[in-house]
């Protein structure tokens, strides 16, 4: 039988141990060295995650102007809430033909961007659920009448299963669609809808959506058109941690591969429905989540927090974590509840109190520049 000071003993090596591991990899990651899918599932699952902060804190000081926080303004306009892809999680969606959703009009989103023009926003995250009864003449004629009377507005649109679906609806290739969405107005494209990219957390979300691979494809494929992006995880339901991996794993590879991401954004799942099982992220997990994709996605600049998700508490630690934008002010959200952010003012009272100087930027992250 061991001694309660043997049992000591091997769990303080143990410890020691895994303390070693992780100061080695942490070591390589502040050296700029890449760091393996292997490392980083060490350091999500044993981790110290003030540790993990403190370098990835120091590695975005290194990479981007320590004292500046920035931060973007704009309209959301979701242009319908009929869906087919039926996620489990989404309460936004109403069935197709159930005749309790709403579609726009072109002449709808007009006056809700001449509101946000008021407020200072002149950005444009348009974006809709996979609505089977709209022609692709409706994505063109909504993109030129926006152009048409906000020709400097940039238009962020859409997402991998919407163009998919258009691919699908028009029978041209992927690169076609693009380009003719590009041609009409659209300035880049936001890689929503990924949550966790892998077949089995596909099938327990959204067993309709697009698969990981065409995900990827279609984030390829905006890049090869000149439509940059971002992408994000959402997590805290039912995946493994191997599966954040993978995750990750698969935007640093298409990053390494076609330049698209301009930034990447962690969220957590929000409680809308309850078809699915989700779990209370806690706060030290998301902030290790942060520091994580600093650490890790080493080709991808920006780092957002959003505080229309985790609340103003969190997103300020979250600055010294590694993140360096805030994504918000937000006009306007009908997919989430929002705790964010609703002026100019108040985001750059929020930075300034979190201890940094606030930049605007574009969708594109051009500083000083407001589309
Ligand atoms: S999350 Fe998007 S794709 Fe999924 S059901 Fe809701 S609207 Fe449709």
């Amino acid at each position: 039988m061991t001694s309660l000071c043997e049992e000591l003993a091997e769990e303080l090596g143990e410890k020691a141990q895994i303390e070693r591991v992780e100061n080695a990899i942490l070591e390589k990651a502040f050296n700029r060295i890449r760091i393996s899918d292997k490392e980083a599932l060490f350091l999500w699952r044993h981790g110290n995650f003030r540790k993990m902060g403190d370098v990835a804190h120091q590695l975005r000081c290194q990479i981007l102007p320590p004292n500046e926080v920035s931060y973007t303004v704009y309209r959301v306009v979701n242009y319908t809430n009929y869906c087919n892809v039926e996620c489990t999680f989404c309460s936004f969606m109403d069935e197709v033909g159930s005749n309790k959703g709403y579609t726009l009009t072109v002449e709808q989103i007009l006056q809700k961007l001449y509101e946000a023009e008021k407020l200072d926003s002149h950005q444009l995250f348009l974006q809709g659920g996979v609505n089977p009864e709209l022609p692709f003449s409706y994505y063109i004629e909504v993109l030129q009448g926006v152009k048409k009377h906000f020709p400097h507005m940039h238009i962020r649109a859409f997402s991998p299963v919407e163009v998919i679906f258009m691919s699908r609806l028009t029978k041209l290739p992927l690169e076609e669609v693009f380009l003719t969405l590009k041609e009409a107005g659209m300035g880049s494209f936001p890689g929503a809808g990924a949550e966790i990219l892998t077949e089995r957390m596909r099938q327990i979300l959204s067993p309709k959506k697009t698969t990981p691979q065409e995900w990827v494809l279609a984030m390829a494929t905006a890049g090869k058109c000149g439509l940059p992006g971002s992408a994000n995880i959402v997590w805290g339901s039912e995946e493994y941690d191997t599966e954040i991996i993978t995750h990750l794993s698969l935007i640093r590879q298409l990053q390494d591969e076609n330049k698209v991401l301009l930034s990447f954004v962690p969220w957590t799942f929000q409680a809308q429905t309850k078809k699915f099982r989700i779990r209370k992220v806690s706060s030290h997990e998301y902030l290790k989540m942060i520091a994580l994709c600093r650490l890790y996605l080493d080709n991808i600049e920006h780092i957002e927090v959003s505080v229309m998700v985790v609340g103003k508490a969190l997103a300020e630690l979250a600055l010294y974590f590694g993140a360096d934008d805030i994504n918000s002010p937000v006009i306007e959200e009908n997919v989430l509840r929002s705790y964010g952010l609703k002026t100019v003012a108040e985001a750059e009272k929020f930075i300034s109190e979190a201890g940094f100087t606030p930049v605007r930027r574009n969708f594109l992250y051009d500083r000083g520049k407001k589309t």
